[in-house]
């Protein structure tokens, strides 16, 4: 991880100009922590809703991978899994995310962490300023400000101007984003400009404001399958064709 290569003396990866420990140190020690945390809560969830929602789960992947046998990489599996778990809703409503956050036995910590994953709904954001190992500060244009999300690995990854498909969890001190982030080229941004066009089109005027957010959510299982590099070149082929 870039962050433990800094020595507390040296200067703040950041651009700040302070010594690291007197700038992001602590932020870096801490967010660590959290993220163990929050990924066994996501583990959780997952193996609950396996348990108890195994039928819903498997109609859900025959739904997004069209029936077809598709060998997914690495990151396409984590797109899958975490449009199936956050935006893809159970019979009777609630997402598993939602679901689990809501059973009866859960400790105050584990459903407050738990709620607020099923709350990461997909989001598109502009980065506008990079701490590499760090953070990154992006322009929420779902949610319309600017918020710092602490990122270790796409903060590496990312530079000022991309426009990120990604999902913000809000904490009580510091932001991050939940699942992989899906970054927008030249060759998807058209297509997913004219699909969230059309869905937001089709939800009329009063839907007024949260209307990117509201499309984005609708239109989850398309926009998974544009990031996905597996999922999306059959669909290409067959428009083209
Ligand atoms: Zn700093």
């Amino acid at each position: 991880m870039v962050v433990s290569a800094t020595p507390r003396n040296a200067r703040c990866p950041c651009g700040s100009g302070r010594k690291f420990k007197r700038c992001c140190a602590e932020l870096a020690d801490t967010t660590s922590r959290t993220a163990l945390a929050h990924a066994a809560v996501g583990q959780r969830i997952q193996a609950w809703a396996g348990e108890h929602h195994r039928d819903a789960l498997d109609v859900a992947w025959a739904e997004i991978t069209g029936g077809r046998e598709v060998a997914l990489g690495e990151v396409d599996v984590q797109l899958v899994a975490t449009w199936i778990f956050n935006d893809r809703e159970l019979r009777g409503g609630g997402t598993p995310a939602e679901r689990y956050s809501r059973l009866d036995d859960l400790d105050a910590d584990e459903r407050d962490i738990a709620a607020r994953i099923a709350g990461a709904r997909l989001g598109l954001m502009r980065v506008a300023r990079v701490a590499p190992g760090l953070w990154i500060e992006l322009e929420d244009l779902t949610r319309e400000d600017l918020v710092r999300v602490v990122s270790h690995g796409v903060s590496a990854h990312t530079s000022p101007g991309d426009l990120i498909v990604a999902r913000r969890m809000d904490g009580p001190r510091t932001s991050s984003l939940w699942g992989p982030v899906g970054f927008v080229s030249p060759e998807t941004g058209p297509r997913l400009s004219a699909l969230l066009d059309a869905r937001i089109a089709s939800s009329g005027p009063e839907e007024g404001s949260g209307a990117l957010a509201r499309a984005m959510h609708k239109a989850s299982m398309e926009i998974t399958i544009l990031l996905s590099v597996a999922l999306r070149q059959p669909v290409m082929e067959r428009q083209a064709a």
